[in-house]
């Protein structure tokens, strides 16, 4: 592995490194960078999304979606976004201590706050390390509105802070389902809950009395397309108590694009000459792709959301 950006902090790196921790038992495989963030608010920029702060207290995500959008953060800190994004996650293990100071009413609007826009807040590391539920825990207390977005049920072990933040302010819990099919979802989603867990997730939260939603996200071209693949998710979340229902196609840019492509070249070489086509000189697929090869995409019934990660 490269030098780390985080390890010279006088010398410009980005963090200080606290501890280096390889993962034992259920974790093996993984390796966690503690460190001490400075800030844990982050302003978005741009003002089409439905929020304006997130907070991210990890970075790379054992999920391993082929997909994921957040691929090119770990660029950014000197590892790579194919291996190194899926093993080597990085803890900011002071996101509580922070959160607890920077939403102080002293100095804090009380405005929405979004989890799961750049990494799964409720990923495999949560399971050990705690900081979404510590995070919550202050939100909750704090009656701060907050909405999450995950593909991971660890969530439900919060169920009871869910119900009662949603007593006192706006909550609402999001699971990204992006298709249905037990092929498709184990080869580009590897690291993550079956589908159909999610779907009794919504239901058990929306049981509890929390509003929950879903994402149908990201809607891959000839292998989860098809409108009937698309209603089939949209049935059984709305089924389950799903209040909102938004879809987003696959977007493919730089940093992922490569990644992605170069899975699909293993697993659908097939496809590749429809994909070169298709994001040929573009992000993101106009609303009404044409002319197909393999599959004809319509427009699903859920909603079409822009540019928001995976969850
Ligand atoms: S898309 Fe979401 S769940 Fe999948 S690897 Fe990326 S952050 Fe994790």
């Amino acid at each position: 592995m490269s030098e780390l950006r985080w390890n010279a902090p006088s010398d410009g790196g980005l963090f200080e490194l606290t501890r280096r921790v390889p993962g034992r038992g259920q974790y093996r495989g993984l390796v966690f960078h503690e460190i001490e963030a400075k800030t844990i608010l982050n302003r978005v920029p741009g003002t089409f999304l439905p929020f304006d702060w997130t907070i991210n207290p990890y970075r790379g995500c054992s999920h391993a979606c082929v997909y994921c959008f957040a691929r090119p953060t770990h660029e950014y800190l000197g590892l790579d976004t194919g291996v190194d994004f899926d093993t080597q996650i990085v803890v900011k293990i002071n996101a509580v201590e922070l959160i607890r100071a920077e939403t102080s009413p002293a100095r804090w609007s009380g405005a929405p706050i979004a989890m799961g826009t750049n990494t799964d807040p409720y990923q495999p590391a949560e399971g050990r390390y705690r900081l979404t539920r510590g995070i919550l825990e202050v939100l909750t207390e704090r009656r701060n509105p907050f909405s999450i977005l995950t593909k991971s049920t660890l969530a439900l072990r919060d169920i009871d802070l869910f119900a009662e933040a949603a007593r006192h302010s706006e909550v609402t819990v999001s699971f990204s389902i992006g298709t249905l099919d037990p092929v498709v979802w184990k080869e580009t989603e590897p690291g993550t809950p079956h589908p159909l867990r999610r779907v009794e997730a919504i239901a058990r939260l929306s049981e509890a009395g929390v509003p929950t939603g879903v994402l149908i996200a990201p809607i891959i071209p000839g292998l989860s397309d098809r409108p009937e693949q698309v209603a089939e998710v949209e049935a059984a979340c709305r089924e389950a108590g799903a209040g909102s229902v938004y879809s987003i196609p696959l977007h493919l840019r730089a940093g992922v694009r490569e990644h992605f492509m170069g899975w699909l070249n293993g697993a659908h070489p097939e496809l590749i000459e429809t994909y070169e086509e298709l994001y040929r000189d573009r992000v993101y697929l106009p609303r009404h792709p044409r002319g197909r090869s393999r599959s004809r995409q319509q427009e699903p019934r859920a909603t079409s959301q822009p540019a928001l990660p995976f969850g």
